[in-house]
């Protein structure tokens, strides 16, 4: 069988899906169904069976899997064929050095900086897609980006749209950075009424369909904090020149304002597909699936500032990249463990936000960020936060 298949896409553009079947992942396939490309290697956490299935229609030369158990699942699913199987994060990185012209990378979680590395070490163009590696690792990957000229293309909305929006703009200095948000399921609400909200309502977004992790965040407005520090290491502009708006209706993604006062920013209906289908044709544009937008029947877009206090993990988030070293590793750990355990029904939505904040009063950083200090800090983070649950 691939054998066959790869006569067959001998000519088109290689592709490697880390997370393959997550959201992201699942929506990159699509996008490389509809223009024909080849796929590479294709990773998964836990999922075998959805695994199993696009690696029958894409014919990978690798598949990857994360967990113990679904690693021997996917051994006898797959056995009728010749796709190579890789295990466990020492796998992802083998799979990452693979090369390809682009990896995505859409894993959720910091599990994605290791990958992200040895993609780079590789020489292969990334679309990051995973927000925790530039917000636990950002300075490394970017040095190693620049000193091995790797391009790293966001995929990230916010971050497409802002990268769309200087392209052609680089020698002009940005002034500031309009990050949109949507604000989430619980837009308006006080602190009394975050303290009822359950699972089920954080678990619903009023216009993205995206992961559980992803979600969560959005409801937190954490999601907008990862982004923050993203943006900060993807641009290089300082925190205080990031304005976090909400933007109910999710079509503008976000803007630039330069030094003479012109604002530029992208706009579409939200749907993921877009950004990931540019950040393979970049600097191409190409048909896509996605549906247009209609400025006239949506009618209005309204822009509200954020309530950094009320959902305090945006300002933790804030905090935690001016305090710059291993701040912002504290603070996504503690939210990755605080998440796990409101997933898991083991703690209330509300706690999510005062765990960060304990985890950064408490758990010591480090000025220098290596992997080592990161990785040395990232357990600390989670245990703190493991221990108060
Ligand atoms: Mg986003």
């Amino acid at each position: 069988m691939p054998g066959f298949c790869s006569a067959l896409f001998v000519f088109m553009k290689t592709l490697t899906v880390l997370g393959s079947t997550g959201s992201i992942g699942s929506q990159t396939l699509e996008v490389a169904r509809m223009h024909g490309y080849r796929i590479k290697g294709l990773s998964a956490n836990n999922n075998a069976r959805l695994i199993e299935k696009q690696a029958r229609e894409f014919c990978p030369e690798f598949v990857c899997i994360n967990d113990e158990k679904a690693f021997n699942d996917i051994k006898i699913r797959l056995a009728d064929t010749d796709i190579k199987l890789l295990k466990g994060r020492e796998g992802l990185c083998e799979l990452a050095a693979e090369k390809c012209d682009m990896l995505i990378n859409s894993v959720v979680g910091m599990i994605g900086l290791e990958p992200t590395l040895a993609a780079i070490n590789a020489g292969n163009r990334i679309g990051l897609a995973n927000k925790e590696t530039m917000v636990v690792g950002g300075e490394l990957v970017t040095a190693l980006a620049k000193e091995k000229n790797v391009e790293i293309i966001p995929i990230d909305s916010e971050h497409s749209a802002i990268f769309q929006s200087i392209m052609g703009n680089t020698d002009n200095k940005i002034e500031r950075i309009i990050l949109t948000a949507s604000g989430g399921p619980f837009f308006g609400y006080n602190s009394e009424q975050l303290r009822r909200v359950t699972k089920e309502n954080a678990l619903k977004h009023p216009n993205w369909s995206m992961g559980k992790k992803i979600t969560v965040d959005s409801a937190t407005l954490m999601n907008k904090g990862l982004e923050l520090i993203e943006a900060v290491r993807f641009f290089d502009v300082a925190p205080d020149k990031i304005e976090v708006v909400v933007h109910r209706q999710s079509i503008l993604h976000s803007a630039v304002e330069f030094e003479d006062g012109a604002v530029i920013g992208q706009l579409g209906v939200p749907d993921m597909k877009i950004p990931i289908q540019f950040a393979i044709t970049y600097p191409k544009r190409m048909k896509s699936l996605s549906g247009r937008l209609s400025l006239t029947d949506i009618g209005t877009l309204t822009f509200e500032k954020a309530d950094e206090e009320t959902f305090c993990c945006l300002g933790l988030a804030r905090e935690a990249i001016k305090r710059g070293g291993t701040a912002p590793c504290i603070l996504n750990s503690a939210n990755e463990a605080a998440v796990a355990a409101f997933l898991e029904d083991k703690i209330p939505f509300y706690r999510i936000g005062e765990l960060v904040g304990e985890a950064m009063e408490k758990v010591k950083s480090e000025k220098t960020v290596s992997l080592s200090t990161i990785l040395y800090v990232e357990n600390e983070a989670t245990q703190f936060v493991n221990s108060k649950i």
